[in-house]
């Protein structure tokens, strides 16, 4: 097969081609070397290209296929956001303040995925620390979505914070990606890119290894190509381990097995407060669209109520913030990366070497939330955010009793212009309106491309489920994806 006959195909494709014989684990890591190395000067989606690993791993996958040993995995080439640990490999999280740290160690998430076979090409690019919803905070500098609006050659933002993992995959340079979503920064970008996300359950996947942002909304997931191929990756990402104790000791189905089945019978709420005021006419018609398809597969349609759905976002902001000071404080100039030059007392040297290794947005999270903490502020900010939080999981609580999954919008637009929204924070969170409830309540939810906008963008349909419930999730996510017929790609410019 041609290089790009590779590239092109799915994971689960790709998985039967190695299977059968048609091509090496080789020959598909080196048409992926291939297919970065031409595109990432355009798309910057790669901040560490690794050829050299993914070569003698996919020759050691050969290997063990030949000697029968194939695991779920094998030879499957992927890319890793930069905020995995991965050992001897340089893991930023797109901050300068990490500077060229190499772990001595691989984060559970990335090993899982090696342990069943897989081969790594590099490491994506991100916000720094993951905060952010255009990849524009990285220090390696934005991303470029591969998909511009019809007769237009600006360059739009992938979204955030996994940026790289999904123009990784939009763009055919990996068959899959991790990623992590503190507050829709698996979906968020899937949507922008019409790649399927999905954020699993809080606990479903460890966070060892993985660079803390805020640890009780983090959670790791994949972006791929399609519901089925999401569904095989989270199936390796996913278990109990012993290293992280926020980890669910449950057992990880075959998340494979619920794509295919039959949605018939199933409820789907349709919360009324997220048909926000000034909602862009076409993400509402998408979102009916949404429902008549389920309706047509089946499944009964109810209207929900979620009534604290307004003050998620507010409580996310000093949530995620309180516990991004308390987590980013380790980076102090002494033990990692980064130190300012010039010496003088240990705390000029604190106070320097962060100065100059965060940036902007960073310090914005860490000065918001050193503030909400702080004595005085801590109950009015932190604990009052704490409540509505619970409150916000008890309104999920109350719908599921009369449904069994939700349907929404992804996020409240189609992908913007790099360099639209940097400058007013406020316009940017508000990207997040859709997805943070989600992470709050420690829920699973999903993106699924649904359609195209007027210009020809991507846009995407969330589907959020119970707690432990993925499998529903991927049930109705492959029937959306079979109405919605969605096989448009970027044209390729780069
Ligand atoms: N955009 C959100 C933020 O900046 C969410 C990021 C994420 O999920 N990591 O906090």
């Amino acid at each position: 097969m041609k290089p790009a006959d590779l590239t092109g195909l799915t994971l689960k494709a790709a998985r039967d081609g190695l299977a059968t014989g048609r091509f090496s684990a080789e020959e598909l890591a080196q048409a992926h070397i291939e297919a970065i190395a031409a595109a990432n000067a355009h798309l910057n989606a790669f901040v560490l290209e690794t050829p050299d690993k993914a070569l003698a791993m996919a020759r050691a996958s050969d290997g063990r296929r030949a000697r029968g040993e194939a695991g779920p995995l094998e030879g499957i080439s992927l890319g890793v956001k930069d905020l995995f640990c991965t050992e001897g490999v340089r893991t930023t999280a797109g901050s300068r303040i990490i500077g060229e740290f190499v772990p001595p160690y691989e984060s559970t998430v990335s090993a899982n995925l090696w342990r069943d076979g897989a081969v790594m090409l590099g490491k994506l690019n991100m916000d720094e620390f993951a905060m952010g919803s255009s990849n524009e905070t990285s220090a390696f500098g934005p991303v470029t979505n591969p998909w511009r609006a019809a007769g237009s050659n600006q360059r739009l933002t992938p979204g955030g914070s996994s940026g790289g993992s999904a123009t990784a995959v939009a763009a055919d340079l990996c068959l899959g990606a991790t990623a992590s979503d503190t507050g829709g920064s698996i979906r968020q970008p899937a949507s922008f890119t019409g790649t399927v996300g999905i954020k699993p359950t809080y606990g479903r996947c460890s966070r060892y290894g993985m660079v803390a942002f805020a640890s009780s909304l983090d959670q790791a997931g994949p972006i791929a190509k399609t519901v089925e191929d999401a569904a095989i990756l989270l199936t390796s990402m996913a278990g109990h381990d012993a290293k992280d104790s926020t980890s669910l000791d449950v057992e990880t189905p075959d998340f494979a097995s619920f794509v295919g089945r039959s949605p018939k019978g199933l409820r789907i709420g349709v919360p009324k407060e997220y048909r926000l005021d000034g909602m862009p006419e076409e993400i509402a018609r998408l979102w009916d669209q949404g429902v008549a398809w389920l309706k047509d597969a089946g499944c009964e349609i109810r209207e929900v109520t979620l009534p604290h759905t307004r003050y998620a976002l507010p409580a996310y902001y000093i949530v995620a913030p309180a516990e991004a000071s308390s987590n980013l404080a380790r980076y102090d100039g002494m033990r990692f990366g980064l130190r300012a030059e010039g010496g003088g007392t240990l705390t000029e040297v604190y106070e320097r070497s962060r100065a100059e290794g965060f940036g902007e947005e960073v310090k914005r999270r860490i000065l918001i939330g050193a503030y909400v903490l702080s004595a005085g502020y801590y109950d009015a900010y932190y604990l009052k955010a704490q409540k509505v939080r619970r409150r916000i999981a008890e309104d999920f609580d109350a719908a599921f009793l009369e449904v069994d999954a939700l349907l929404t919008p992804t996020a409240p637009s189609a992908a913007f212009a790099l360099g639209d929204r940097v400058s007013d924070p406020l316009a940017m969170y508000l990207n997040d309106v859709f997805t943070v409830t989600v992470n709050l309540a420690g829920l699973p939810g999903i993106s699924i491309p649904a359609g195209l906008d007027t210009s020809g963008l991507p846009l995407g349909l969330q589907l959020i489920g119970r707690a432990l419930d993925e499998g529903t999730l991927f049930t109705l996510g492959a029937a959306i994806e079979q109405a919605a017929g969605f096989r448009a790609r970027p044209a390729s410019w780069w």
